[in-house]
């Protein structure tokens, strides 16, 4: 029963605490945290774009391939309706990768001066700060001891 009993109006903007969710957040954080500039976040992104490209292109490349008559029993079927249809998709996901690859590759053209650079890594440092950092942790631990002025 949603609300019943529940203590007064919870903050509905509370972000979704889902485990799907919550290993997004941490996985976002982690990439700004270990990629904090924007040179990092160029390869970082470029690299990741080509390895899927790669894979999802080779597993294309081989299903598509004809059947090899000396090795019967290796192919799947190609009738296989709902293999037809991973083709399909896979080309669509080829397709698509393809797209945002040239897009991409207008972003990574881009140089910043160093002073921007720093920008990047200092906000990267608010947006993301290291949960496991020290300092971090004690002014965690300053905050909550704060006294109610109320
Ligand atoms: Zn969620």
């Amino acid at each position: 029963m949603m609300g019943f009993g529940e203590e007064g109006s919870t903050v509905p903007e509370e972000p979704c605490q889902c485990p799907d969710c919550l290993r997004f957040y941490r996985e976002h954080d982690r990439l700004i945290r270990e990629n904090p500039s924007l040179r990092q976040q160029q390869e970082l992104n470029w690299a990741a774009l080509q390895a899927f490209r790669t894979l999802a292109g080779r597993v294309l490349e081989d299903l598509q391939k004809v059947p090899d008559a000396a090795t019967p029993g290796q192919e799947l079927p190609a009738e296989d309706e709902s293999l037809q249809q991973a083709l399909a998709d896979l080309e669509n996901v080829n397709a698509h990768l393809f797209s945002i690859e040239v897009l991409m590759e207008r972003i990574f053209d881009v140089r910043v001066p160093e002073a921007v650079e720093l920008k990047f890594k200092e906000l990267a440092g608010e947006l993301a700060p290291d949960p496991l950092n020290a300092d971090r942790l004690r002014l965690n631990r300053l905050l909550h001891q704060t006294p109610d002025l109320s």
